[in-house]
């Protein structure tokens, strides 16, 4: 299926989109190069009237944009209107902080005056996924177009009304035309854009394989990347922990998105004396949590996005059981039309299962029995992951072990992993390179200019 709605719910094909021909794709380049050229020079202040305007009209519209996600990618419908709301966020925060983040900074040196100075880069191509299709575009535009860079979007091919929602959220917003432009293009025209001189620099939230060939592309002509890619991130819960909130966000830490986030919690690595009573608890949770329809506003669980990921999903449970991992609850797929699959948790994992190493994207939790901190932390690190780590214990030595010794771009003490304009957000070994967010974020897309006066 090329570009396309289809309702992840029911399985129908709603609506379909022609791809840009290689005219076109040409025309948007050049709208964007030329856009920047003026659009590099204008105020702070007046880019962030634009960029408060945008979060205005994300707030208002955030029901009916909410309904957009749904319909397209699944997530229930109060997750989804959240979503619109916390891309308003971001745009406010950017707005309000970008003259801070890009303001001069003084050194001194030999010179009577040295100061780094920030520059926009250019025209900016930003390779998105569907599964916050809303958030995850405006964490990287917010920022991006604050510090004068100008934007072109290839969203996930099963998201489009998303994609052109967002260029027409920021044209309503107030911003010059090509300072944002959504490429209706699959991902085999990612090579010809990327490659392409007017295109300064991208950004790819995705898989690890698409990371891969991106940022292979981008470094063949130079051109810096920042990659968000996959994770498995671990949930690691010890004797102190608070077990009744540990608990309870856990269920949360793994089923958001239909369990569908990078960040999710996917591996839960419990400590021998609490594990009884976490999965049997856990397993409680999971079963009273209400899978149908996401459009219903009482929905937890709505269907995957795609059929592909509910098939890969399905095979990756079934491994582990056949290799001899226990069931506390779910593990097969409804008989039903969509992308439906039940809330799961696979316990005593034997090793050499796809859950030592591979994302399970989808509402699966892998549980594993540890006898020592670290025990846990060398489990932990035991993927080629590196995003976040959420870790329970109100031992302030263990805190400070965890803390440090965690493989992530983010630990969580105490809390489930979630994004917040306010703190830098990345991985470390395969789950990418670079940061969004917080003014670590900005200054990804930046020249960096050093400026040195006699
Ligand atoms: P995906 O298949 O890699 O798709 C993501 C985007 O990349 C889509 O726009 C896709 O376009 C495009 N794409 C796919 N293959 C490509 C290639 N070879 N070259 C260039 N572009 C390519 O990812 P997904 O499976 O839909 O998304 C889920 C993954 O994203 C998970 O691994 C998840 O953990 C990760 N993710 C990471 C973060 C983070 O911040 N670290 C956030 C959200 C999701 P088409 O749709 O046209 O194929």
């Amino acid at each position: 299926m090329g570009i396309a709605t289809i309702n992840p719910a029911t399985g129908e094909l709603l609506r379909t989109f022609e791809p840009l021909t290689d005219l076109e794709i040409d025309q948007y380049l050049e709208r964007a190069h030329q856009a920047f050229q003026q659009y590099r020079w204008l105020s702070l202040s007046q880019r962030a009237i634009w960029m408060h305007k945008a979060g205005d009209i994300l707030e208002q519209q955030a029901e009916s944009l909410g309904k957009i996600i749904t319909l397209e990618m699944g997530k229930p419908l109060r997750g989804a209107i959240a979503e619109a709301q916390k891309s308003a966020s971001v745009c406010h925060y950017y707005a309000d902080n970008g003259a801070e983040f890009l303001a001069d900074t003084p050194v001194a040196t030999d010179a009577s005056q040295s100061f780094v100075r920030y520059q926009p880069l250019g025209p900016i191509l930003a390779v998105m996924p569907w599964n916050f299709p809303f958030w995850q575009v405006f964490r990287f535009a917010a920022p991006a177009l604050m510090a004068g860079n100008v934007g072109l979007l290839k969203h996930a091919s099963n998201v489009p009304q998303c994609a052109l929602k967002i260029a027409e959220i920021f044209q309503e917003a107030g911003f010059p035309e090509g300072v944002f432009q959504t490429l209706l293009i699959g991902s085999d025209k990612v090579a010809q854009v990327i490659t392409d001189a007017r295109i300064k620099a991208g950004t790819l939230t995705g898989s690890e394989p698409a990371g891969v060939s991106f940022a292979s592309l981008a470094g063949k002509y130079l051109k810096k990347v920042v990659l968000e890619l996959g994770g498995s991130d671990p949930f690691i819960v010890l004797d102190s922990a608070d077990l009744p909130l540990a608990i309870e966000t856990a269920v949360t830490a793994r089923m958001l998105n239909n369990g569908q986030s990078c960040i999710a919690a996917k591996r839960f690595i419990l400590a021998d004396s609490i594990a009884d009573q976490f999965e049997q608890q856990l397993a409680d949770k999971f079963a009273a949590l209400k899978v149908g329809d996401p459009m219903n506003l009482d929905t937890d669980v709505g269907p995957l996005a795609t059929p592909d990921i509910l098939q890969d999903l399905d095979m990756q449970v079934q491994a582990c059981i056949v290799k001899g991992a226990t069931v506390l609850t779910g593990s097969h797929p409804p008989d039903r039309p969509g992308n439906f699959y039940p809330p799961t948790i696979l316990t005593r994992i034997p090793p050499g299962t796809p859950a030592d190493q591979e994302e399970f994207f989808g509402p699966v939790a892998l549980i594993f029995r540890v006898k020592s901190l670290d025990e846990a932390i060398t489990l932990a690190n035991g993927t080629s992951f590196g995003l976040g780590a959420s870790a329970w214990t109100t031992n302030p030595q263990e805190q400070d072990r965890l803390m440090s010794e965690l493989e992530a771009g983010a630990v969580f003490i105490n809390g489930m992993v979630k994004s917040d304009p306010r703190l830098p957000f990345g991985g470390i070994k395969h789950s990418g390179y670079g940061r969004e967010l917080s003014i670590q974020g900005m200054h990804e897309f930046l020249n960096i200019k050093t400026v040195w006066i006699k």
